[in-house]
């Protein structure tokens, strides 16, 4: 059954990772009340839960947390306030004139109203289809992130020969977390010429445990009939090209792919809402985006310091439109 709920909340923020956690407790620092997170997953802090690295958190409370304590800090933060939190919740859809689908287990169907709206949704990672890589479609090719979740939430270990594709920090750091639960990474391909990382991510997740890093390199082929069983890498020219005569094949049965993360933005996109990009404002008033929905952030400090002020703006937004 399909309830609609005319109950007006001041804020309804899509989302319940970082920015949304910060959005949300900025919005009742500057006055409002009525506030809902609504958050898919089980649990609130986003990404952060799945990080359990320490690099958190070192500009904006000058100590090294892990991903966890950082979310956590927030979580706390919430407890002394009013802010409804649904969990385990999925925003649908959003519309201009700031209605909110929401669907969940424990309230079905319902259709919420609000002043002001925050997407705050992060981002999704691109996968193989992305990138067109040739060769046959066997099980053991996942994003980074899946693997992630994998190992450090599920407690599955996705695969034991690892290759991985793309030196972003997310490649670097899985690069690591795979050594250290006992797989064998045989290399990180990288198809620019300089890592995508931060420097202190290729120091310590692949310098310190003497994992390759090819740099002008790219996998050019994926082999294996139900598991990955190989994978073929080239030496590219400055055209990006593979050069003939480089390829070198690599006996393994996963590969991890951490080629980039996507502003998850398709709440705005079906809504014709359109995002500013200056700021975080959208072309419909009362709605705004943050965090890694609006650009993905290499550090979850900065997310933090954009979502306090769109809390401030989108606060200040509800309080003169009561
Ligand atoms: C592997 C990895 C390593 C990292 N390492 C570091 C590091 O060392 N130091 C550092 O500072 N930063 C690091 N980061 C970056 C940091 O984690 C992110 O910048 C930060 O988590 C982004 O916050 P966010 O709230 O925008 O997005 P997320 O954390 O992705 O949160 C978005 C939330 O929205 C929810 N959601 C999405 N769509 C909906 C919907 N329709 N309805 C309801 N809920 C929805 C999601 O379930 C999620 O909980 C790392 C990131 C990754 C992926």
């Amino acid at each position: 059954m399909i309830k609609k709920s005319h109950d007006e909340y001041e804020m309804i923020v899509a989302g319940g990772g970082p920015a949304g956690l910060a959005v949300a407790y900025s919005a009742w620092q500057n006055g409002l009340r009525k506030i809902l997170i609504v958050e898919r997953d089980k649990y609130l802090g986003g990404i952060l839960n799945q990080c359990i690295h320490p690099g958190f958190g070192l500009e904006y409370y000058k100590e090294n947390l892990t991903g966890p304590e950082y979310a956590w800090r927030f979580i706390e933060m919430l407890k002394g306030t009013t802010i409804d939190i649904l969990t385990d919740t999925m925003v649908l859809e959003i519309t201009k004139q700031r209605d909110v689908h929401i669907v969940g287990k424990n309230i079905g169907y319902c259709i919420l109203n609000a002043k002001t709206i925050v997407m705050a949704t992060g981002c999704r990672e691109r996968s193989r289809g992305a990138l067109g890589i040739a060769g046959t479609r066997p099980a053991g090719v996942i994003t980074a992130g899946t693997a992630q979740r994998y190992v450090n939430i599920e407690g599955y270990m996705p695969g034991k020969e690892i290759l991985i594709i793309g030196s972003g920090d997310v490649g670097l750091i899985m690069a690591r977390r795979m050594t250290l639960e006992g797989a064998k990474v045989h290399a990180v391909i990288e198809i620019m010429n300089r890592p995508g990382g931060l420097l202190r991510n290729v120091v310590q997740c692949l310098n310190d445990f003497d994992i390759p890093l090819l740099l002008s390199h790219c996998v050019t082929n994926i082999s294996g009939r139900t598991r990955v069983e190989s994978v073929d890498v080239s030496k590219i020219d400055e055209n990006m090209k593979p050069i003939s005569g480089t390829e070198k094949v690599y006996k393994c049965d996963t590969v991890l792919i951490a080629a980039g993360l996507i502003p998850e933005n398709e709440l705005a996109a079906n809504a014709g809402i359109e995002i500013n990009g200056a700021d975080t404002s959208t072309s419909v008033p009362g709605i705004f985006v943050c965090g890694n929905a609006l650009q993905v952030h290499d550090i979850v400090d900065n997310v933090t310091v954009e979502a306090i002020k769109t809390g401030e703006t989108a606060a200040k937004y509800a309080i003169t439109s009561r």
